[in-house]
This record gives C-alpha cells, structure tokens and sequence, in this order.
C-alpha cells in the first residue's frame, strides 16, 4: 500500500509523491534553545523521526534539515517583550551565546537517548545573518515590508490568502478586539528585523542596511529552508502551536520572496498534555527527559509512550501511562532476546505492519501488529526477523538490549545519579571525581549514546 499523509495545508490525507523522483525534503521547526527541552518538544521530534523512518520505509532518501532558533523567538508572539535567549541570560547568569551553546547540547543528548536519526543537517539561526537579511532586503524590494521605530514589519495586508494554512479568521483579529498594534499596520503584520532599544546594546545583535538589530524569528526559518532545500519542497513539520502563526507567517514570507508556500505537504504533531494543560516552556512547569530517567524510566520508554498514541491526537501524560510503556517495552524486550536468530521475516506481517504506517503513520496499529508476533505461533526465529523488519520504523533497538544480570547497590547508584547531572552541569572534573569513587566502589562506568552505564569491575561484586 502506498504513503499517504495528512497535509494541514489541505486538511486532508492525500497521496504522498515526492516532488523529485526519490528525493524527499524535510524541514523541521528546531528548538527554541534558551531553556531545555520539555517532552511535549521531544513528542514532536518523535514524530518527525517516525516520518522519516516511514519515508525511509518507502525507498525515499530523505534530506532532513532541523534549525536551532538561537535567536530572535520573542517572548511573545505578537513580536513583544524580551527575546527568549536575552531573558535566558539573565535567569541563568551566563551569556545569550554561553546558553545558546548549553541548551543546544542538552538537546542533542536528549535526541540521540530518543534513538532520533540524525539529521542531514543542523542549522542555527545566528550562522544565517546574511541570508536572512538578503531574505528581508528581497521582500523589501517586492514591497512587502514597513518600518516602525522598532523594526521592520512584513505588511500582511498585501496577501489576500494571509493565514490560509490556519484558515485565519481575520474579522477575529481585529484590532481593539483581542490583539494590541502598537505601531504596526494589522494585528497580523509581523516583524522580520527588530532595532536594538536606543541606547543599549543587546548581547546577540547585527548590522543591517535597516539599523542595528536581530532578525524576526519566522524569516530564519524561510532563509534556511530556501538555502538547504529550496523554495519549493516536500514536507514541512513543527508543532500544532506553529500552525497559526509560525508557519502562516513562513508562507507569507516565502510566498512574497519566491512565490511558493514552501512546502508540498504541511505536518503538524499534537500536543503533548499533562493535568494542567499544554506542556510549556514558558510557564516553566514542566517535564525533561531526564525527570524521567532520574526516576528510573528508560528514554525508550518515552519513545513507546510516543509511539502508542496517534501524532494527530492529543497525548496525556501520567506517570502510570509512562510506567505502562516501560512495562510494554520491557516485556518486548525479554520476548525479543528469548528468540534465536537466523529466521526469515513473516510476509503477511511485514505488509500489514507497512499498510498501518503508511496510512498517515498509524504507528498505534503498527504496535498492536508487534504484539500479534509476540503471541502469535509462528517459530521463535520467524517473529524475531519480523519484530527486526519493523525496527527501522520503531527505533526501539531490540536488538541492543540485554538483560542486566546483576543488582546495581543503592549507594551505586546514587554515585552514579550525583555523575550523571555533574556531566549535565559540564562539571567535568567533579564527573571525574565521580568516576573514580564509582570504581573504588568496584564499578566501571561507560559513557554511551543513552547515558552512562554501570558494570561491575571483574571479581568486585
Ligand atoms: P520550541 O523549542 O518552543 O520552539 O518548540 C520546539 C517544538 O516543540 C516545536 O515544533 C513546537 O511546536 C513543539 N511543541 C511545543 N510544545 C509542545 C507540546 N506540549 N507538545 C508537543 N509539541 C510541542
Ligand atoms: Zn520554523
């Protein structure tokens, strides 16, 4: 059965043809680096990671590119108050580069721990200063911007189809009802260059032939993307939270630069929720990777707590559903390493379990089909290869696993506990400190792609 996906853009599943052969781009909205990552953000990269997989899957080879918003992301939408990295600073202390430099490499470690596959390429935003004022200077020439005393505003009054993606309602917005002008034209105008503040100096700041200043969060993104994919491509993700403005405002720009709206299919991930509402960085209650690891959940956990929900649906999250997916994954596991290799896969499977991706990454349906093998009777090697064919899908690896065949004591693994945030911190020299009272202690601790790992020193234990 043929890839089909659901496209925002025409809020319909359609048929899914690459644009070039087999040649698939993908660009994926990056994180917002001022803060760590939550796992409502990592919920999405899940989800871009499964499409890729599943375009994989169907002999694409797939040019992934995923940008670093390490500047201009303001506080507020509207283009208002602090930029994200400038309030960061002074949370933390250290400086907008220092935290750009932190969150970006928290965030890989979260990535790699998720099994998430590389990408072709990481873009950060402040490495693409020229391209995105070449991008406004461009717009600019079409006439599509204006100046305010405190930036250059994209005039969305020129666009009769501003905001289709969303399918804005512009009676809604106007002004004096819900959303505050200041000086722009429109609710919807947005800035694409902000000024410095007169008589300050901004840690992340540029020359432009417009002022001194940053640029807009959105033009990073159009810049990039025209740069490492083209104008024109196939997939474009992000978040449901991206759609209304983020993205609506991305296709305004590329559509007054090079007339297209970027991207074939538009895709957006659900929400990941917890009791209160939206999981978000703003209001600073929320979740890491690595809340979940400190009590004992394995990241892979997370990913099957992903995988078992539709990325179209809304995900709740609560401990007992997290404990419910590492219970699931432990069991495939145990299953897993009890069969002997050497078969060949199960057919009838391997078509079932593509027929559920392919539609619109039915991966919840493609998990019960894992668990069909599991009980079914088909010979222990034969439900080995077929739970291996669908791997390149799950990025669970199965096949990496072993049973821990000895007790790690508690004071262990407090040490071990006490070196894993040292290595977050970057406290190298306590993490070394660490190392050495672990192996006084008669354990050796290996530095791997999902965190450290405990063995016993030969003959300690
Ligand atoms: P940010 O770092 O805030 O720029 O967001 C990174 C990605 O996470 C974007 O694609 C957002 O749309 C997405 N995102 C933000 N909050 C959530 C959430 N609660 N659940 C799922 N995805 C989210
Ligand atoms: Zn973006």
């Amino acid at each position: 059965m043929s890839l089909a996906l659901y496209d925002t853009w025409s809020r319909a599943v359609r048929p899914f043809a690459a644009l070039q052969a087999s040649h698939v781009g993908l660009y994926c909205c990056g994180p917002t680096v001022y803060d760590h990552a939550h796992i409502g953000n990592l919920r999405t990269y899940v989800f871009e990671d499964v499409l890729r997989r599943v375009l994989e899957l169907n002999g694409y080879a797939v040019r992934h590119v995923v940008n670093i918003t390490d500047v201009g992301h303001l506080v507020s939408d509207a283009d208002e108050g602090e930029d994200k990295m400038e309030k960061g600073s002074r949370r933390t202390g250290a400086s907008a580069w220092e935290i750009a430099e932190r969150y970006t490499r928290a965030f890989m470690s979260d990535w790699q721990a998720l099994n998430l596959l590389e990408p072709t390429l990481w873009c950060r935003a402040t490495d693409h200063i020229a391209e995105q004022i070449a991008f406004i200077a461009e717009l600019e020439r079409n006439g599509y911007t204006y100046r305010t005393n405190d930036g250059v505003y994209f005039d969305t009054s020129r666009q009769d189809d501003y905001g289709y993606l969303a399918r804005l309602d512009h009676a809604g917005l106007q002004p004096g009802k819900r959303v505050a002008l200041g000086e722009k034209r429109r609710a919807t105008d947005f800035a694409v260059w902000k000024f410095s503040p007169a008589g300050s100096t901004r840690q992340m700041e540029w020359d432009s032939p417009w002022g001194r200043g940053f640029p807009g969060w959105h033009i990073e993104c159009s810049a990039m993307s025209a740069r490492y994919l083209s104008p024109w491509f196939d997939i474009h993700c992000g978040g449901e939270d991206h759609i209304a403005v983020h993205h609506s405002n991305e296709i305004a720009q590329t559509q007054a630069c090079h007339g297209t709206r970027l991207a074939n299919f538009w895709m957006h991930g659900h929400f990941l929720m917890h009791d209160a509402g939206k999981m978000a960085k703003s209001n600073g209650d929320f979740l890491r990777l690595r809340s979940l690891t400190e009590r004992g959940t394995d990241p892979l956990a997370y990913r099957y707590l992903c995988l078992s929900a539709h990325y179209r649906s809304k995900l709740r999250f609560n401990c007992e559903a997290l404990d419910a997916a590492q219970a699931a994954l432990d069991r495939l596991r145990k299953a897993y390493a009890s069969w002997p290799a050497g078969g060949g896969a199960d057919a009838g499977f391997v078509a079932r379990f593509r027929a559920e991706v392919n539609q619109d990454l039915n991966v919840p349906r493609a998990l019960a089909i894992v668990w069909e093998v599991v009980r079914s009777d088909l010979p222990a090697a034969t439900r080995r290869a077929t739970i291996d064919a669908f791997e390149p899908v799950l990025g669970l690896r199965l096949a990496d696993w072993q049973a821990q065949a000895f007790e790690i004591p508690e004071h262990v693994a407090a040490l071990a506990q006490q070196r894993d945030k040292a290595r977050v911190d970057r406290a190298w020299g306590e993490a070394d400190r660490l190392r050495e009272k672990l192996k006084a202690a008669g354990w050796q601790v290996d530095d791997g792609m999902d965190g450290q790992r405990l063995r016993p020193i030969d003959g300690a234990t």
